[in-house]
């Protein structure tokens, strides 16, 4: 089973767009639960972390290519 990396920060895709038409996610808070927010809307969404990693699709951009350091 291969497991998912990512981080605090990250633009990740999940299996499933939010209704609003948009499917790239922020990682806003990491812990026993990840909050993303929908990048198109802002609406935000708590999952408990092994829902949110078999939800999860891909990182489209990583937070560490993304800062300016
Ligand atoms: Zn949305």
């Amino acid at each position: 089973m291969q497991r998912k990396e990512f981080q605090l920060g990250d633009i990740v895709e999940m299996k499933k767009p939010h209704p609003c038409g948009t499917n790239a996610w922020k990682v806003i808070r990491m812990g026993m639960d990840i909050r993303i927010k929908c990048t198109g809307c802002g609406h935000s969404v708590l999952l408990p972390r092994t829902r949110f990693e078999s939800r999860m699709k891909k990182v489209l951009v990583a937070a560490a290519e993304n800062g300016s350091d």
